[in-house]
C-alpha cells in the first residue's frame, strides 16, 4: 500500500514524463490526489482548462481501469488515439466497433491491459457492460459532459439521468462529473441528479483569458463583415462559421469557398457521409473552416480553433459561452467574433412568445434571452458581464474585448426614442420595424396611404436618422425590453411597461452609437500573436512535418503535437532530445517516436533572428581560433557538430570571424556554393540548397556559407 504522498510524487512524475508538462495547473493537483484517494468530485473548468488529466492521471497511478463516460464518439476516438500516442493504454467501446472488436476491448479489460476505457453512455447501461465492470477493478468512474443531465441546458442527453445508476451498483467506486458550463442551477442539477452530495466541487475560474469577445452590429453585409474578418485575422487558420438556419450555413459555405477559402458545410441535412468527411477535414487539416448550424461543435476537441464566429444569437449565454469555447483550447490568442441584428432580436424574441412550453419554462428561456442581450447590447466589458452570469467576478474590464479595446460611444437617444415610441403606439401597436422606419422617415406606399398613417403626427419626423440607424434603435429598444414582439408571429411591436418613463419625458434613454466597421487592430494582453509566427519559414516547416506524421497514422495533426509545442520549438530552437524533451507537450514516447524528425526539420533552418554572439557560442568561436576542429570542439564540447556549425554561423554573420577561418573552402568550392543560394527562390530554406548541391556539403557548411553572404 502506496501513502498518499507517494502517489502525489507518482502523479506528478507521471504529468512530467508521460506528458511533458512541468506543473498542474489551475486545481489539477488537488483533484488528482482528492481522486486518488478515493474522493468523488464535481469538476468545473473551462474549455481547455485540462479536464482530461484529472480523471487520466488517477486512472494510470491506482492499480485497475478508469471508465470515461463520454456523449461523443467522435470525440472518444480522437482522445483514445491522443492517449496511445502518449504510450497509455486506452481503447474506447462504442456503436462504431464490431463484434471482435468488441470483444478484444473486453478481453484486454479482463486482463487487465488498460488503464482507461471510453464508454458511451447508452453502452455503459446495457447490462452485459455492467456485469463485465462488476467483475473488474476499476479506479474511478469520469461523467465528461455532466451538463448534459441538466433538462434545462442545451445539450440535454436523457441516457445521462440513468448514470445515477453507478453509484448504487459500484459505492466503492469513486466518481468525478466535469463540464465547462454549469452556472448555479445546472450545478445543482448534476449534483443531484448523480447523486454527488458528498462530492467535493472544484470550482476553477470560467475566464478564458485569450479569447477576444466582439460582438459587431448587422450591417447590412455580413458576408463581406464576415470575409474581411478571416483575410484580415485568420487567413489559412482553422475556425467554425455557426449559422442557424441550413440554409444560411450552405450559402455561406459556398460564398467562402468561392472567395478561394478551404470552407465546409456542416448540417444535419447532409449525408452522414459527408458531414463526417467534412469534419475529418477540419480536424486534420491546416485551415478549415467549418460553416455549421449548432449540430457541429460538441465535443471537438481540436485544440487550434483559432476564431469562432456566430452570424446568429445564441439562445442563451451559457450556448455562448460554451460554442466560443471551442476557441483556443491550446491557450493562444483566438477570436470570438459575432454578428447580429435587429431581426435576430425579433426571431428570438418572437420564437419564445410562440413557444409552446409551460409558463415557467417560458420564463426560464426569456431571462436567458434578456441576458444574452444584455451581453450584446451594454456597453461594459464583455468578459465581466459574461462571468457575473457564472457567478464569478472580474474586478477590471478585461483589455481583450471589443467594448475594452474601443470603447463605444453612447448618445442621448431618448427624443428619438419617444419618436419611435410614439410612432408604435399612433400606427396601434400592429406594425414591424420596416413599416414604422418608413413611417417616421416619411416615405409613403401604397399601404401607408391606405391606413392613412401619412396623415399622423409621426408621419416624416424622424429624417435625422437613415433607415439603418433606426432599425439600430429599435433593436435595442426591443433588446432593452422597451417593445416587445406580437405572439402572433407576425413581428408587430407593442409598448411595454417599460416604455411609459420614457415616453413621458421621466427617464433618459442613453443608447449605442452604430460602430463603423474598423481595420485590424494590435492584439494586447493574450501576448503572442499567430499571424506573426506565420512569417517564419521554420513554422510551416514543422507544421509539414507534423501532417506527414499524422498522415502516416490517419490521426489529427495536434494529436502528434498541439500548436502550442510547435511554438515553443519555433522560439526555442532545441538542438537536441534532452533540448526538445523540456518543451510542453513533449514526453517521453513522443520523444522517441518524433523527436529526430523535429530536429532535423529545425536543423534545416537557421535562426536570423539571433545576431549576437551568445555565451556557448563564444566559447566555440574562442576554440576554433585556438586551432581546433569542429569535430574536435564537438566532441570536447559534448555537442553535435550541427551545433557548432551554427555557433560559428552566427559568429560569421555578426562578423567576428572570417568565413575562411571557419572553413578554409576552395576557391571554386565556396563559388558553386554560393551560386546555388543565389539561384534559388525559397528564401531561408538549406534543404532545396543541400538537394542542388547533391548533398556533397553539409547543413553546417551550409549555413556558414550563407551567414558569410548576409554579412556581406
Ligand atoms: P478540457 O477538457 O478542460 O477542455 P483538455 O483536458 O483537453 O481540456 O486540456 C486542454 C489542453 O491543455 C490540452 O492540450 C492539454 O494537454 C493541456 N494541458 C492540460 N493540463 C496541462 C498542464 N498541467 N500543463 C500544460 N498543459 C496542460
Ligand atoms: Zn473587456
Amino acid at each position: 500500500m502506496q501513502t498518499p504522498l507517494l502517489k502525489a510524487q507518482q502523479a506528478q512524475e507521471i504529468l512530467r514524463k508521460v506528458y511533458g508538462y512541468e506543473q498542474f495547473r489551475l486545481q489539477q493537483a488537488e483533484i488528482v490526489e482528492h481522486i486518488i484517494s478515493g474522493g468523488d468530485a464535481l469538476v468545473l473548468m473551462p474549455t481547455g482548462g485540462g479536464k482530461s488529466l484529472c480523471y487520466q492521471i488517477p486512472a494510470l497511478v491506482n492499480e485497475g481501469v478508469g471508465i470515461v463516460v463520454s456523449p461523443l464518439i467522435a470525440l472518444m476516438e480522437d482522445q483514445v488515439a491522443a492517449l496511445k500516442q502518449a504510450g497509455i493504454r486506452a481503447a474506447f467501446l462504442n456503436s462504431t466497433l464490431s463484434v471482435e472488436e468488441v470483444r478484444g476491448v473486453e478481453d484486454r479489460l479482463r486482463q487487465g491491459e488498460l488503464d482507461l476505457l471510453y464508454v458511451a453512455p447508452e453502452r455503459l447501461m446495457m447490462p452485459s457492460t455492467l456485469n463485465l465492470l462488476e467483475r473488474l477493478q476499476l479506479v474511478l468512474f469520469a461523467i465528461d459532459e455532466a451538463h448534459c443531465v441538466s433538462q434545462w441546458g442545451h445539450d440535454f442527453r436523457p441516457e445521462y439521468i440513468q448514470l445515477s445508476v453507478l453509484h448504487e451498483r459500484f459505492p466503492q467506486v469513486p466518481r468525478l462529473a466535469l463540464t465547462a458550463t454549469a452556472d448555479a442551477p445546472t450545478r445543482k442539477e448534476i449534483v443531484e441528479r448523480l447523486a454527488l452530495e458528498d462530492a467535493r466541487i472544484f470550482v476553477n475560474g470560467f475566464d478564458r483569458p485569450n479569447i477576444r469577445y466582439r460582438i459587431s452590429e448587422d450591417q447590412g453585409n455580413t458576408r463581406e463583415q464576415l470575409l474581411r474578418f478571416i483575410l484580415n485575422e485568420h487567413e489559412n487558420e482553422a475556425g467554425i462559421v455557426y449559422c442557424l438556419s441550413r440554409k444560411r450555413v450552405d450559402d455561406i459555405a459556398e460564398w467562402l469557398s468561392n472567395k478561394g477559402l478551404s470552407a465546409l458545410p456542416y448540417h444535419a441535412g447532409l449525408p452522414a457521409e459527408l458531414r463526417k468527411q467534412h469534419q475529418t477535414r477540419f480536424l486534420n487539416e491546416d485551415g478549415v473552416i467549418i460553416v455549421a448550424t449548432i449540430a457541429f461543435g460538441m465535443g471537438i476537441d481540436k485544440p487550434d480553433v483559432r476564431f469562432v464566429v456566430h452570424l446568429n444569437l445564441p439562445k442563451s449565454i451559457e450556448a455562448y459561452y460554451q460554442e466560443t469555447g471551442r476557441a483556443g483550447r491550446d491557450g493562444l490568442p483566438a477570436d470570438a467574433w459575432m454578428v447580429y441584428g435587429l431581426r435576430d432580436v425579433i426571431t428570438l424574441r418572437q420564437m419564445q412568445e410562440t413557444s409552446q412550453a409551460g409558463e415557467m419554462h417560458k420564463r426560464v428561456e426569456r431571462q436567458k434571452l434578456d441576458a444574452m442581450l444584455g451581453l450584446c447590447e451594454l456597453t461594459s466589458c464583455r468578459r465581466q458581464i459574461l462571468l457575473r452570469y457564472f457567478d464569478e467576478h472580474l474586478d477590471e474590464p478585461c483589455g481583450n474585448c471589443d467594448i475594452c479595446l474601443q470603447p463605444p460611444e453612447t448618445w442621448d437617444a431618448t427624443v428619438v426614442a419617444q419618436k419611435a415610441l410614439s410612432c408604435v403606439h399612433r400606427t396601434g401597436q400592429r406594425f414591424g420595424v420596416a413599416y414604422l422606419v418608413d413611417v417616421l422617415l416619411g416615405k409613403t406606399n401604397q399601404r401607408i396611404t391606405q391606413f392613412g398613417h401619412d396623415r399622423i403626427s409621426t408621419f416624416g419626423i424622424g429624417d435625422e436618422l437613415d433607415k439603418n440607424e433606426w432599425g439600430g434603435v429599435f433593436r435595442q429598444l426591443i433588446a432593452r425590453g422597451l417593445l416587445t414582439v406580437d405572439a402572433e408571429g407576425y413581428g408587430g411591436l407593442h409598448l411595454s411597461e417599460l416604455s411609459r418613463p420614457v415616453l413621458r419625458g421621466e427617464q433618459q434613454l442613453m443608447l449605442r452609437k452604430l460602430v463603423k466597421p474598423q481595420r485590424k487592430k494590435p492584439r494586447s494582453r493574450a501576448g503572442k500573436n499567430m499571424s506573426g509566427v506565420s512569417d517564419d519559414p521554420l513554422w510551416d516547416a514543422l507544421r509539414d512535418c507534423r501532417n506527414t506524421l499524422a498522415k502516416q497514422q490517419g490521426v489529427p495533426a495536434y494529436v502528434i503535437f498541439h500548436d502550442a509545442s510547435l511554438m515553443e520549438m519555433l522560439e526555442r530552437r532545441p538542438q537536441t532530445l534532452e533540448q526538445l524533451a523540456r518543451i510542453a507537450g513533449v514526453g517521453e514516447r513522443k520523444l522517441e517516436q518524433y523527436g529526430k524528425a523535429f530536429l532535423d526539420v529545425i536543423q534545416e533552418y537557421p535562426d536570423s533572428g539571433v545576431i549576437s554572439v551568445t555565451d556557448t557560442a563564444a566559447e566555440s568561436l574562442r576554440l576554433i581560433r585556438e586551432g581546433k576542429t569542429i569535430a574536435e570542439i564537438a566532441v570536447k564540447r559534448d555537442l553535435k557538430e550541427t551545433t557548432i556549425y551554427g555557433h560559428l554561423a552566427t559568429a560569421i554573420e555578426a562578423g567576428d570571424i572570417p568565413l575562411n577561418d571557419v572553413l578554409g573552402l576552395e576557391e571554386n568550392t565556396l563559388a558553386e556554393i554560393r551560386f546555388a543560394f543565389e539561384h534559388n527562390e525559397e528564401t531561408g530554406r538549406l534543404k532545396p540548397i543541400y538537394e542542388a548541391l547533391n548533398e556533397e556539403y553539409s547543413y553546417g557548411i551550409l549555413r556558414c556559407v550563407q551567414a558569410a553572404m548576409k554579412a556581406g
